[in-house]
């Protein structure tokens, strides 16, 4: 690819942000070691923060927005990579504090690249991006906290969305007898086709519940927060484990200690941009084991990088099911 390309460059204007597809040039491009031309970025939920604003993502402007990227490494002035490489990137503050996989081009530092696993092309890398790579870190989280499928069940909260419906598909591959939390009662048939038993409607999870409840759940992944984690973990049975990465629902955590000194419950962080390559690589190796790509492809829609500020809207608005991946070249 020659001269120019297009990106959806995020600006602020009179302390507001402007969203806009505008034509760049390499040399607009920051520096970084490894040019990458861009096949494919997604829509995550904080892809939907970053552009609509809703929360401050863009640290710096012009932005180049997008957490994650895949494609094929087009120059590499780094000896770990040479032309026609695929690789993507997931977070490492993309869209933040560096220009990301909006673009049909990006320059990037080598130690951000992830090699697209041979089970995966680059459409099916980015039909898991930020979201389903955080999936599977919870699942890794549940596992190293000892739980498994003999255990009871786990439930996944936020199902309909992009980590809700990979986690999913994970967990039931992997034996679990999965319960699904969702706002959405259309979107039941969906979810069982994901391999979830059971539909437990938001509003049951929304309120404001009992310190300790009936033990209900061997494990969970909770991408809601709020309320809705207080109340996951007061039904978390004896021993089990919650592996909270989402604030869907809300940044505040209205919960008491006694499902920690009373059940053994443990709370788990789950960070995914920062996480170190080591545990991105054995994500990534897990999910090209463990998720089956024809449900992958049920939850995915693909759609143009000129569509990325109307998608952006539908995410956070929850209107969204399952992945979006943007193809940057349509
Ligand atoms: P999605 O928007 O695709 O999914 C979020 C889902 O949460 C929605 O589909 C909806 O599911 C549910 N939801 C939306 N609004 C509310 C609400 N007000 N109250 C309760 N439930 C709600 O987002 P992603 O799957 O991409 O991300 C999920 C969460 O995880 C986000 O908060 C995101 O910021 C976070 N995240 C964190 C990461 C990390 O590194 N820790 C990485 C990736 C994501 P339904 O309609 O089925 O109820």
């Amino acid at each position: 690819m020659t001269g120019s390309f297009r990106a959806v460059v995020v600006d602020e204007v009179d302390g507001k942000q402007q969203v806009a597809v505008k034509s760049l040039k390499l040399g607009d491009l920051p520096e970084g070691d490894v040019l990458v031309d861009i096949a494919y970025s997604t829509v995550n939920y904080k892809d939907g923060l970053a552009l609509t604003g809703r929360i401050p993502i863009c640290r710096k402007f012009p932005m180049v927005a997008g957490i994650d990227l895949a494609g094929t490494v087009a120059q590499s002035a780094s000896p770990e990579f040479k032309p026609g490489d695929r690789v993507l990137v997931n977070g490492y503050g993309l869209s933040e504090r560096y220009w990301g996989g909006y673009s049909q081009r990006q320059r990037l530092r080598p130690e951000w690249l992830v090699r697209i696993p041979g089970a995966f092309d680059a459409k099916q890398a980015m039909a898991i991006g930020t979201a389903g790579y955080t999936a599977m870190l919870c699942v890794l989280e549940l596992e190293h906290a000892g739980v498994r499928p003999g255990n009871g069940p786990v439930l996944v909260t936020g199902a309909g969305g992009g980590v809700g419906s990979v986690a999913i598909a994970l967990l039931a591959r992997l034996g679990y007898e999965v319960a699904a939390s969702t706002g959405r009662a259309e979107i039941a048939a969906y979810l069982k086709g994901l391999g979830a038993t059971t539909i437990v409607e938001r509003a049951t999870l929304a309120g404001k519940g009992k310190p300790i409840d009936a033990e209900q759940w061997a494990g969970a992944i909770d991408c809601v927060g709020g309320q809705t984690l207080a109340n996951v973990l007061a039904q978390t049975r004896y021993d089990g484990a919650v592996a909270a990465c989402g604030l869907a629902g809300g940044t505040d955590l209205p919960a008491t200690v006694y499902p920690f000194i009373l059940r053994d419950v443990a709370l788990l962080g789950v960070d995914s941009v920062m996480a170190p390559m080591a545990k991105r690589v054995a994500a990534w190796d897990r999910l090209a084991r463990d998720l089956d790509p024809a449900l992958l492809d049920s939850m995915t829609t693909v759609e143009p990088l000129a569509r990325t500020p109307e998608l952006a809207a539908d995410i956070v608005a929850g209107r969204t099911r399952g992945r979006v991946v943007i193809d940057v070249n349509a």
